[in-house]
């Protein structure tokens, strides 16, 4: 079912009425919750199924009527919010006067039109004081650097005219430890630059980011004494380092300012301040969650559940995804969150599983498999499930329950894979809502079974192998520079050694 853009407006205009209205008018009439589409194309997470918003001059670019397609997909998945991540690249004063940042802006906005034509929303999302190319953080706690904050918040939010949310979170990358930020400070911070967005679009959405331990990095991340807030990759993981004194004060602090931020505004917490938003021990925040929601909309922003940021296949991890859904509904009055992609393009299964995830969370993953297989490729596409399964096989962030079979047993069912996608090419329902096209994905499908039977043969070629994975989805890196982030080539590494490792 789609929302119309009527009913967004009325929500809206509920929102816009006292904080403590915002229980209140739940009661009245459930307000639809936000199932966000959250397509993160940053430049280290480049692909070949995710869009190329950087780099006119290299492959993966997407035009306008491949934007509309895919918009056409999610508002035919069950999506509502279309989201997106102002990456520091261009979240910096170089990108406002350059080329890629105007054509950034051109088809995003171009974006927004048509997804309002769909009936979504669309949210920008932006960590708050992170810029630029390198991904260095200012700091709020200097004059010259809050002025830079300001202003480009204020240039940014001038360019997308149609934006509905704005979305403000502490890092990742990126955080500030430096003249005695803490996580006061970029809660105090983030509710100045809520009102500056608020008094230039008022009752535009936003939506504060509690990601992390919580509030990442702030406070908690290592910088040395002479720090000018450099991205240092290897300081990155202390902005995970959890303390319960450093949790509950900040958390305090939060409970004590939410008033302060403006009517339209929710709040994205996970169950849990780590990374795969586990309620564990001193690390719960369910009872932080229902705190807020006394007050503000809930959204969860639990990163790790439909693919990661790793190795790009196709994904299968729909248990643990609905069994966190049916966690939230026991947990908290949650109202939508994010499903996470870096490969729209390839995991248009995760995204429609997502989708229904918030829909229904007592739906069955498998059957809703089958049902999405069967639009594909007609009713024989409903068994395809169990051999689609057997791609989810590396244990990785967010992905606990694999496939384990011994190799030549997996081998041989990959193969059969195979010949069965090769027989379903007849079979292609050409009119179903997808993008790419139904054809393009079977043939994605062959690949990367072909692939995994290949990788499982008796005597594989690693090395021809590795080189071929590498051409089909990552061979836009080989024009490029090292990114400050060189996630690619240790996700390959790592993609091809779990075969080698395989007995
Ligand atoms: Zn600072």
């Amino acid at each position: 079912m789609q929302w119309t853009r009527r009913e967004f407006l009325g929500s809206a205009a509920a929102a816009c009425l006292a904080p403590s209205a915002w229980a209140q008018s739940e009661k009245r009439a459930p307000t639809p919750p936000r199932i966000i589409y959250y397509n993160n194309f940053a430049s280290h997470l480049l692909c070949a199924y995710n869009p190329n918003m950087y780099y006119p001059e290299l492959p993966y670019r997407w035009s306008d009527e491949d934007w509309r397609r895919l918009v056409d997909m999610i508002a035919h998945f069950g999506f509502n919010v279309f989201e997106f991540w102002l990456e520091p690249r261009l979240f910096c004063r170089e990108a406002l006067g350059s080329p890629v940042g105007k054509e950034f802006t051109r088809q995003l906005n171009a974006v927004i039109e048509y997804a309002h034509s769909r009936g979504l929303q669309v949210e920008m999302i932006v960590a708050i004081a992170t810029v630029g190319e390198k991904w260095r953080t200012l700091c709020p706690n200097l004059a010259d650097e809050w002025r830079e904050i300001r202003f480009l918040w204020d240039a940014w939010i001038r360019r997308f005219p149609g934006l509905d949310i704005a979305g403000i979170f502490p890092g990742d990358p990126g955080a500030c430890s430096r003249n005695g930020c803490t996580a006061e400070t970029y809660i105090d911070k983030s509710i100045e630059i809520a009102a500056l967005l608020d008094q230039l679009r008022p009752g535009i959405g936003i939506e504060f980011n509690t990601w992390g331990p919580p509030f990442f990095g702030w406070g908690n991340i290592r910088m040395s004494p002479d720090s000018r807030g450099e991205f240092v990759p290897e300081d990155q993981g202390t902005a995970w380092t959890f303390s319960r004194a450093r949790a509950d004060r900040s958390m305090n602090h939060l409970l004590k300012r939410l008033p302060d931020f403006p009517a339209n505004t929710a709040v994205s917490i996970n169950l849990g301040f780590n990374g795969d938003g586990n309620p564990q021990g001193e690390q719960d925040a369910r009872p932080w969650a229902n705190a807020i929601a006394k007050t503000r909309r809930i959204l969860t922003w639990d990163f790790s559940l439909t693919e990661g940021e790793n190795a790009v296949y196709p994904h299968y991890r729909f248990t643990r995804l609905f069994a966190r859904r049916k966690e939230e509904r026991a947990a908290a009055p949650y109202s939508g969150g994010i499903c996470f992609t870096m490969t729209p393009m390839l995991n248009q299964l995760s995204l429609f599983e997502a989708a229904q995830s918030f829909k229904d969370r007592d739906g069955d993953a498998h059957r809703l498999a089958g049902d999405f297989f069967a639009k594909i490729f007609g009713e024989t596409g409903r068994a395809f499930v169990d051999d689609y399964r057997l791609f989810e096989v590396i244990p990785d962030w967010g992905s606990y329950d694999v496939t384990r079979l011994p190799r030549a047993e997996y081998h041989k069912r990959m193969g059969r894979f195979v010949e069965r996608l090769e027989d379903a090419k007849g079979a292609v329902n050409s009119g179903a809502v997808l993008f790419p096209d139904p054809e393009k994905y079977r043939q994605e499908l062959v690949f990367f079974a072909r692939l995994f039977a290949d990788l499982t043969a008796p005597h594989p070629d690693y090395n021809a192998l590795k080189q071929l994975y590498w051409n089909r989805v990552y061979r836009i890196y080989d024009r490029l520079p090292d990114h400050v982030d060189p996630r690619p080539r240790g996700n390959t590494e790592r993609f091809v050694r779990h075969f080698m490792n395989w007995t």
